[in-house]
């Protein structure tokens, strides 16, 4: 596709699926409390997402990429994300997805989602087993908000005629980009900077904002 006449950009953890994968990778590493907790104070925005994603990484060090697949059978997609995704691609828009997670997890859930193209981290493995290592640059609030502009650039799409969805303060930098930014099940810091806050845990509250 080299045009869209719109793009909706969301969030992965705890905005297209009720999980946040890390927590479940650090169940296998039987670590899952002290990553919970980092977690939580990352998405509060209370300390710098990089470094705390790296230090949560560090503790899913040994878990076998096997586990992949108990993972991926725990992932709840949240209500309403296929009628939400069918209603773009029904009015010649484009879904995207941008995750301070894992491509290790995306690749295999977001197409079924109806999501066209997506963005996350990639973990890092050593003989099978996830080194506790993030390969490559992180992707952060910046590293978002660059991807929802890249890609609208790349799709013809102005941006006013952008929406981003997010949970948590990593998203309120490609909230602020966008024509619209919504906070989803979201975090205080998060409602108070959204143009509009949705309520209830259901993306296909959504559609009436398509254009
Ligand atoms: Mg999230």
């Amino acid at each position: 596709m080299t045009s869209a006449r719109f793009l909706v950009v969301l969030d992965a953890d705890s905005t297209l699926i009720r999980n946040e994968v890390i927590e479940l990778i650090a169940d296998e590493a039987g670590r899952r409390e002290e990553v919970q907790a980092a977690t939580e104070a990352a998405m509060r925005g209370e300390v710098d997402f990089a470094a705390s994603l790296r230090s949560r990484v560090a503790a899913l060090q040994g878990v076998p990429v096997s586990r992949f697949s108990r993972v991926l059978d725990r992932i709840e997609p949240t209500p309403g994300v296929h009628r939400l995704t069918e209603a773009v691609h029904a009015r010649g828009g484009v879904v995207g997805v941008v995750s301070g997670g894992f491509h290790e997890i995306l690749d295999h859930i977001a197409p079924d989602l109806g999501v066209d193209r997506w963005r996350a981290n990639r973990l890092a493995v050593v003989d099978e087993a996830l080194s506790g290592h993030v390969e490559g640059d992180i992707v952060d609030a910046a590293a978002k908000a660059s991807a929802l502009q890249e890609w609208a650039d790349e799709l013809g799409v102005r941006r006013n005629a952008t929406i981003a969805i997010g949970d948590g303060a990593n998203d309120l930098q490609m909230m602020a980009v966008a024509g619209l930014g919504l906070a989803f099940n979201a975090k205080p810091a998060v409602r108070a900077a959204a143009s509009l806050v949705i309520g209830p845990q259901d993306l296909s509250e959504v559609i009436p904002l398509l254009p």
